[in-house]
């Protein structure tokens, strides 16, 4: 039986055309297919980023930027080339550079970090100054901003949602003041699915004269950013959450906000010159890579970013948002069932929970069929308390996934239900 007949048959052509892609998709866990429905905590690599990495390692791995040795300069050109692949994948423009990190979590703290501590000169954030943090956020881009107002002594005011778990501009209008530094701003929601409308909320929060911040971490596999189109000083961003290798990231920005940040590492790599008693920093983007930097994991991030944009971003787009439309259709029918942020059609996160049923019982029962989900508070305790609501059950979708896993994911949950009320 078909939960939604008309979206149960839609054309998975492009999942099939790219899964042979993805070897770890075609496994069967106990005794059932794979569906690898936790795309939102980690996406999987396909063959050709693998390939790239490989490439790197086995016949260009030297230490960046040093040496005068030919290994040394491909080792450079490597990393300098992807560099500016991700720039424009991101639509960066001249005024922008791009920060290599070790995720979204690394560039995050690098930005609340940076502009309370002082490096040259005074920190950016002082007392009395304000930064606006939305409700939405996972922990990434909450913690951080706890400790910089512990730091400078700045206050923290957050934009909550509503009670649906929606922005409103109009209350981001009313919290903003002339002393309003900084908005943080998730693009996607990773507990709920909820895609704000991140356009005209840091368009709001730059006409007030804050420094704006984007954790694109959750719109990097699909629906992508076009930095140079928006308001937005800094972006942070995963690479294994665009199906590139696990431990990279990058924090892209506009130059003259960049220049603003403390760095979070000292060491070589990062300085112009040093006595024994102080040094002068390197100009950006080398200023905030102290150190030796994931080389293959920059080359890996590339070579994702090319991949997506083989299969082609729009087709990506469409298939993901039907897969989450059809998940959230199917979920919402089953009794008991709430689907959170049901009317998020760009995002491809389905989370929802259950009357009486926890989360974790649910998904273990999906785990026993194959089929992996995410239960939990998915690093936003602060957002599901606020919503009243507590753990809830995810499923997250990708390029490779199926109308048919969906079908399945419905199936069982409808079945563990079943099981557990
Ligand atoms: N922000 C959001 C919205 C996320 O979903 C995640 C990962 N779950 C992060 C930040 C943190 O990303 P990472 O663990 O790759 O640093």
């Amino acid at each position: 039986m078909h939960f939604l007949p008309d979206l149960a048959t839609a054309p998975d052509t492009l999942a099939s055309g790219v899964r042979s892609q993805f070897p770890v998709l075609a496994q069967r866990i106990h005794g059932a297919a794979l569906a690898y429905l936790d795309n939102a905590a980690t996406t999987q690599v396909p063959l050709p980023v693998l390939a790239a990495m490989r490439n790197f390692e086995v016949h260009d791995r030297a230490n960046i930027h040093r040496g005068v040795h030919a290994l040394s300069q491909r080792a450079t050109d490597a990393f300098e080339q992807a560099r500016s692949a991700l720039k424009r994948f991101v639509g960066a423009g001249a005024g922008h550079e791009l920060v290599f990190t070790s995720g979204t979590t690394e560039a995050l703290n690098l930005v609340a970090h940076g502009l309370s501590a002082a490096a040259a000169g005074s920190a950016f954030l002082q007392p009395g100054d304000e930064i606006i943090v939305s409700g939405l956020e996972h922990h990434a881009n909450l913690v951080p901003w706890q400790q910089a107002v512990r730091r400078s002594g700045a206050a923290l005011r957050v934009l909550l949602p509503d009670a649906q778990g929606r922005l409103h501009p109009e209350d981001l209008v009313r919290l903003l003041t002339p002393r309003t530094r900084v908005f943080a701003l998730t693009a996607c929601a990773n507990a709920t699915g909820e895609r704000p409308p991140f356009e005209a909320l840091l368009a709001l929060a730059a006409q007030a004269g804050a420094l704006t911040v984007l954790d694109a971490a959750q719109a990097m596999a699909h629906a992508v950013p076009n930095l140079s189109a928006l308001a937005c000083d800094f972006m942070a961003f995963s690479g294994h959450k665009m199906h590139g290798p696990m431990g990279t990231g990058a924090l892209v920005g506009r130059l003259a906000a960049l220049e603003r940040l403390a760095p979070l590492r000292y060491g070589g790599d990062m300085v112009d010159w040093v006595s024994y008693t102080d040094a002068g920093f390197a100009a950006l983007p080398s200023r905030l890579e102290g150190g030796t930097p994931h080389v293959a994991g920059a080359v890996g991030m590339a070579a994702a970013a090319a991949f997506i944009d083989a299969v082609g971003r729009s087709g990506i787009d469409a298939h993901v948002a039907a897969l989450r439309a059809h998940a959230a259709a199917g979920l919402a029918a089953i009794d008991d069932i709430t689907v959170l942020s049901p009317w998020a059609a760009e995002s491809a996160i389905v989370s929802f929970v259950a009357r009486g049923v926890h989360p974790h019982d649910i998904g273990t029962l999906l785990d026993e069929q194959g089929i992996a989900v995410r239960t939990g508070h998915h690093c936003a305790q602060p957002l599901l308390d606020h919503l009243g609501l507590g753990p809830t059950t995810r499923a997250s979708f990708a390029l490779y996934n199926t109308h048919d896993e969906v079908e399945r994911l419905v199936a069982g949950v409808a079945r563990a239900l079943e099981v557990l009320q």
